[in-house]
């Protein structure tokens, strides 16, 4: 073995399991049980399930007080539950919801909880709780699927982020640990030409194992590092992890030239926990002993597989502060066939995007983002874009000029925008220096204030 897997193993084995260890989190444990029932036929894991969603459920009707009040109200028995669906005679619970009653969602045990705060697609601030129940599960859910592609806790990586909650973390303890996890941080606020001339020099001199961040940020630094013809896949880097953003394919086939690496998928968030990942045959394995999910349409009906609509998540390890039926404000897919890897965890087909991805056409017709994005991205000299939807009848659209850029685009662009829009709606091109990401420094092509889902999942607050 080398130097360098040893010391790999080293942290994973031991200096990882003991940092865990000391704050309070079982998460080698539920990493090791993991890894074994992964392997467990749909049937097994199932029962499992049904098991653990029995326990939260009656552990919340006792010790929190919402759900103490709304399982009297409605005369619910959790007790009795001896299947998933039995979760439907429960309301959804929406982001609103939380707000109203964030104190009486807190388990009365009075459990150490870490309090989080999120932008939301809308922008509208959530607060909410987590308990070290609910840590360990997401970290050991998360280790589980970086192991699945022959990397560890402890290889060199480069994480890719712009989250404030992380940056703020960058203190000494965190850059102590950041030196022996040998994890190297490249903010993805700015990404200027200078910035990402350093960030790729660091990705050259770190040699990282694997990647990790946003696949817009990513890709930027690829391309940047293709357009100054330097060399990134003769790193040795395995695989490229990518979160929090829709993954479009161009950035995936750009990402995987530009390191010679595969690049892996993941859907989750603060909120809604550790919910599904891709594994190296290219399945989105849903994170089921931990995790329900389901689809619902806009009146919050349950889709099938293979039917587009809302994520709903049940987050079995909330027991502090629950996530019950939680609107995640996602929209995606479940998949209807098992993963060729053998692997029992159940198949997450798509995530489409955030409710915010969608536009909509002045007749009312909905429709992806994409639709949108194609007329832009295919144009010559157009180094980034970003199109907003301000209203029925306003679109704006901010472009940054690159070379080659030619000035008959923006017809281009405008006659396209309205053949999908519609003749009446107003298409404003801009043109602009450069596209500041969002607060949580994520990268968003299109945004969207006419609100397709997302309106109508704000306005169900009393459901
Ligand atoms: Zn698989």
């Amino acid at each position: 073995m080398s130097a360098l897997a040893l010391r790999t193993r080293l942290v994973s084995g031991l200096v990882f399991p003991v940092q865990e260890r000391v704050k309070g989190h079982s998460t080698v444990a539920i990493r090791r049980e993991m890894e074994r029932t992964q392997w467990w036929s749909t049937d097994r894991l199932e029962a499992l399930r049904i098991e653990r969603l029995r326990a939260l459920l009656v552990d919340i009707g006792i010790h929190v007080p919402y759900y103490r009040d709304l399982f009297a109200r409605i005369g619910f028995d959790p007790a009795a539950i001896r299947a998933i669906t039995d979760l439907h005679a429960l309301p959804l619970l929406d982001k609103a919801t939380i707000r109203a009653h964030t104190d009486a969602l807190k388990s009365d045990r009075g459990a150490k909880l870490a309090r989080f705060n999120t932008g939301g697609s809308s922008g509208e601030p959530l607060v909410f709780f987590i308990g070290n129940e609910r840590v360990s599960h997401d970290v050991a859910a998360k280790w589980r699927a970086t192991r699945w592609w022959d990397v560890d806790i402890g290889d060199p990586e480069i994480v890719v982020w712009g989250s404030p909650i992380e940056l703020n973390a960058q203190d000494r303890v965190r850059a102590m640990r950041d030196a022996v996890f040998r994890t190297e941080l490249l903010p993805a606020f700015e990404m200027s030409a200078a910035k990402l001339d350093d960030f790729v020099a660091r990705i050259r001199a770190r040699r990282p194992r694997m990647l990790f961040g946003y696949p817009s940020s990513i890709s930027m630094i690829a391309r940047h590092a293709v357009d100054r013809g330097i060399r990134l896949d003769d790193l040795g880097i395995r695989v490229a992890f990518v979160t929090a953003e829709r993954l479009y394919d161009e950035q995936r086939a750009l990402i995987a030239s530009t390191f010679g690496c595969r690049v892996a998928n993941g859907y989750g968030g603060r909120d809604a926990g550790f919910l599904a990942h891709e594994c190296p045959d290219g399945g989105m394995h849903i994170t089921a002993e931990d995790v329900i999910l389901e689809i619902v349409d806009p009146e919050g009906r349950i889709q099938p597989p293979g039917v587009s609509g809302e994520i709903v998540v049940t987050h079995l390890a909330t027991r502090d502060f629950p996530f019950v039926r939680y609107r995640t404000g996602d929209v995606g897919v479940l998949g209807a066939e098992p993963c060729i890897c053998g692997r029992g965890l159940p198949l997450l087909d798509r995530v489409e995007g955030r409710t915010t991805d969608f536009v909509v056409a002045q007749d009312g017709t909905v429709m992806h983002g994409l639709a949108l994005i194609y007329v832009i991205r295919d144009l010559p000299g157009i180094a980034a874009f970003k199109v907003v939807q301000e209203s029925l009848t306003l679109t704006r659209v901010l472009l940054v000029q690159g070379p080659g850029f030619d000035p008959a685009s923006r017809v281009v662009i405008r006659d396209g925008l309205r053949a999908r829009l519609g003749e009446g709606v107003e298409i404003e091109v801009r043109m602009v220096d450069s596209i500041a990401p969002e607060k949580s420094g994520k990268h968003r092509y299109i945004v969207s204030h006419v609100g397709v889902a997302g309106s109508r999942t704000e306005a169900r607050t009393d459901a």
